[in-house]
């Protein structure tokens, strides 16, 4: 390889008789990486390369303080951090998190191809650190974007995706415009990223009518369909593959195929409702996993901070029947305790068991197959934003397609 061939150049490479031509990323004793025209990073045996030869230099491109003027509707993306925030600097090669607008999209040039995009970095953090409030700005920015008609994409760390996106369902009553979250589990750099086909398929989503909160990551570990999650039903369900999100108790709304066409199941249309934007949420609400051995010193503590809380409970929704009593002195405090499933799969039943039966006489509710995270979410909405009794007659209501309405097991 020449030496002036530097990260960002454009080259074409002949690899084992084949010709490749893209732009140059980086190369190691075993591979060298080039970024093909669509997108995708090309990783190749330096042991089978014959030649690579220099096509045009790397300009640094330019771009105005926030907007790209592409072709297609426009789309605003909003960063908060998270893998797919990282982006390969061509003049270092280094990977480095993007800090401004125009760092995040040096990373995707591809994506003024379709759609005029315009981008604001909110938060730069891995989303283990999301806080309540994070939610509550990532709301109100998304908002702003979404009275002005843009579709939205949230680019997002991965590990608590679906608490964020289960907050922005409930914070955003008829949204005008989608909202959509993306996320990666490779970093750009790496040949396997699904960073690039997960934004742009994000932002083709943030183009349509679709006017529930969702979620577009890789279906499968291969590039070619992107899921579209409804922002209440999904999980992280694997921790390293590009597979990872899950819908869980419903099917994906939709599909994005390689060529980001988009066939949709059973979707929301944006409507003609009035959009709400609600700004609180209780601080006061816990999520405990119960466990055999948890003690009913922390099960007490963990009960007195909170006006709620959301119980993952083991099968059809059981806690220890030694907390029966405990529990019953919560609820006539008015304290609201809800119950999910810890298995994910299926709905909690607490007319099975005299377990589920006890609990359902000490006032807990039953949250049919509500995520446990959802329930979360949505009670600390609930307590934000509504009286206590409300927030109680609320919390087991279908009100975002988090509750199936009919379920078949
Ligand atoms: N754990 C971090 C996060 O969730 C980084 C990994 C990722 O983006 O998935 O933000």
């Amino acid at each position: 390889m020449s030496d002036t061939i530097e990260s960002g150049d454009k080259v074409e490479v002949q690899w084992k008789g084949t010709k490749f031509s893209g732009m140059f990323i980086s190369k190691d004793e075993k591979v060298t990486v080039i970024k093909l025209q669509n997108g995708y990073n090309l990783s190749l045996e330096n042991s089978s390369i014959g030649s690579i030869s220099l096509l045009s230099k790397f300009v640094q491109r330019k771009f105005s303080e926030e907007k790209v003027t592409g072709e297609g509707k426009r789309v605003f993306v909003l960063g908060t951090g998270g893998t797919i925030a990282s982006y390969v600097d061509y003049e270092t090669g280094a990977v480095k998190p993007a800090e401004t607008p125009q760092e995040m999209l040096h990373a995707q040039p591809d994506l003024a191809k379709i759609a005029s995009i315009g981008t604001e970095i909110i938060l730069n953090i891995l989303s283990e650190d999301m806080q309540k409030a994070d939610w509550i700005n990532i709301a109100k920015k998304v908002y702003e974007r979404i009275s002005e008609r843009d579709g939205v994409v949230i680019t997002h760390g991965t590990d608590v995706l679906s608490f964020t996106s289960s907050a922005l369902s409930f914070l955003i009553e008829n949204p005008k415009a989608p909202i959509v979250f993306t996320a990666s589990q490779r970093s750009p750099d790496r040949p396997s990223s699904d960073a690039f086909f997960n934004l742009k398929g994000a932002v083709r989503v943030a183009q349509s009518d679709v006017g529930q909160v969702c979620v577009v990551m890789h279906s499968s570990t291969s590039d070619d369909a992107l899921d579209i999650h409804s922002g209440v039903r999904l999980r992280k369900m694997h921790s390293s593959r590009r597979d990872a999100f899950k819908s869980i108790n419903s099917e994906p709304i939709g599909r994005v195929d390689r060529d980001l066409r988009i066939q949709w199941r059973k979707y929301e249309k944006i409507n003609e409702k009035p959009m709400k934007l609600y700004d609180k949420l209780s601080e006061k609400v816990g999520l405990l996993y119960f466990y055999p051995g948890l003690s009913e010193e922390l099960f007490e503590k963990f009960a007195q901070v909170n006006d709620g809380l959301i119980l993952a409970g083991t099968g059809l929704g059981h806690i220890t029947n030694r907390f029966a009593s405990r529990v019953k002195e919560y609820t006539s405090q008015g304290k609201i305790i809800g119950m999910t499933t810890q298995c994910l799969y299926g709905a909690v039943d607490l007319e099975v068991y005299t377990t589920g039966r006890n609990l359902l006489e000490a006032g807990v509710i039953p949250l049919h197959d509500m995520l446990p995270e959802v329930a979360y979410t949505k009670l600390s909405f609930l307590l934000g934003n509504f009286d206590v009794d409300t927030a109680r007659n609320l919390l087991d209501k279908n009100l975002r397609g988090e509750i199936s309405e009919r379920r078949t097991e």
